[in-house]
């Protein structure tokens, strides 16, 4: 069964409403025959002057996500060992020099290892963490890092907001302190200009039901499913108080654990929203210009075109990758990305494999050489000049066959017309 949307939609439509009518006001007041003059720098906009950008790092199962605005990073996760030096690497490829906020959604390792690597590299302003202890070692290697540096932690308050670039981010949770250790992650909502994100690290459905309860407004345009797409975050509560237009599910290539959990993804759909996956699209980078979205790839649930010739599918995007099979004029392909190197990522068989973009068509190409297919005219029946039935044939005995015309069953039925005892 489809799960309804109970809860009006106030805020989303208001800021909607309010663009139509900027609209409709800015297009009556341009008179006939005056002439269009360039609009001046609107200096009421609050639109940010810097764009935002979100990185979902790619760092197998785990999370790890970097946000800079302007001159200010926020990083929030790590990953785990594995990943850690790479994560490290790609903050400074992207020209990260130190960071403003480090937040430790909580002290598991696939999120809590990279950020101890980071401590080491960059030079941390603020550091929030969950107010629980842990029993692992990596815990005590963070605050052993962070004694080092005569740093400290700041736990998070619920409702306390931090200015960050031209935006903010909020503390949604967690309202209260559990025995298990992804029911205290941190969760915050980044909000810039009118988009917003909300980063859940690995809360699941008990805290979800404690940040509904808390928090009036929940609206993202941006969510970071919590606990890589399990089964047990993304409660029905809490999507439908979040409805995101956009969905991210940081997790491993053919993880253990089978995340994301297919329920998930079911219930993402039944929303409508775009899921972009590390695992089957690596990097995720969305870019906000306070107004509108952009991202770095397809969503992975999103483009479906048709293979424009043979071609080979290759296990990696090069030539000379071993093939794994064919593709022929008219195939449909479930497109995940088209890389900059000339190469598609799609999937085929359930795995992730390539062919060259130049093989992609928008159009079923045995289509463009055929005529456009008739239309199906339904089943025609016949009605008498008079009378209130139709008729299989036009001589079926109740009917008078002069002046009888032929129209379709369905068009018969709409006209109130009903079936012929006899000849049916
Ligand atoms: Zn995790
Ligand atoms: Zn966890």
């Amino acid at each position: 069964m489809k799960h309804m949307l109970e809860k009006p939609l106030p805020e989303k439509l208001t800021g909607q409403l309010k663009k139509w009518m900027a609209a409709i006001a800015a297009a009556t007041m341009m008179l006939p025959g005056t002439m269009a003059v360039p609009a001046a720098e609107n200096t009421q906009s609050n639109l940010p002057q810097e764009e935002l950008t979100v990185h979902f790092i790619d760092v197998g199962q785990g999370l790890a996500i970097m946000a800079k605005a302007g001159d200010d990073v926020l990083v929030y996760d790590g990953g785990n060992s594995d990943a850690a030096s790479y994560f490290v690497s790609y903050l400074k490829d992207e020209g990260v020099e130190d960071i403003d906020y480090m937040i430790a959604s909580h002290y598991d390792a696939d999120h809590l290892n990279g950020l101890v690597g980071a401590l080491h590299a960059f030079d941390t302003e603020t550091i929030i963490a969950p107010d629980y202890k842990h029993n692992s070692k990596l815990y005590t290697s963070f605050y052993n890092t962070l004694s080092s540096q005569n740093k400290e932690v700041t736990y998070p308050e619920v409702g306390q907001e931090y200015e960050f670039g031209e935006g903010s981010f909020t503390v949604l949770g967690p309202t209260q302190i559990r025995d298990d250790s992804n029911n205290n992650s941190v969760v915050v909502r980044l909000d810039y200009g009118d988009t917003s994100f909300l980063f859940t690290g690995d809360a699941e459905s008990k805290e979800e039901k404690d940040i509904i309860a808390a928090n009036e407004d929940l609206y993202c345009d941006v969510l970071s499913v919590g606990h890589h797409g399990s089964a047990s975050s993304t409660s029905w509560d809490f999507l439908e108080a979040v409805l995101p237009e956009y969905a991210v599910i940081s997790c491993g290539v053919n993880n253990s654990y089978g995340h994301p959990d297919p329920d998930t993804i079911e219930k993402l759909e039944s929303i409508e929203a775009q899921i972009f996956r590390t695992d089957l699209q690596g990097n995720i980078i969305a870019i906000s210009d306070g107004e509108t979205i952009t991202w770095n790839n397809v969503p992975s649930n999103g483009e479906v075109l048709y293979a424009a010739d043979f071609v080979s599918v290759k296990e990696e995007p090069n030539d000379t990758s071993s093939t794994v099979g064919e593709l022929g004029p008219g195939n449909q392909i479930q497109v995940l990305n088209r890389d900059d190197n000339g190469w598609a990522t799609i999937v085929f068989n359930g795995a992730t494999t390539y062919i060259p973009s130049s093989y992609l068509s928008d159009i079923d190409p045995q289509t463009m050489t055929q005529a456009a297919p008739t239309q199906p005219v339904g089943n025609m029946v016949w009605l008498s000049a008079t009378g209130s039935k139709y008729h299989s044939r036009n001589n079926c005995g109740n009917m008078n066959p002069a002046n009888a015309r032929q129209v379709t069953e369905s068009d018969a039925v709409s006209q109130g017309y009903e079936k012929c005892k006899k000849c049916w």
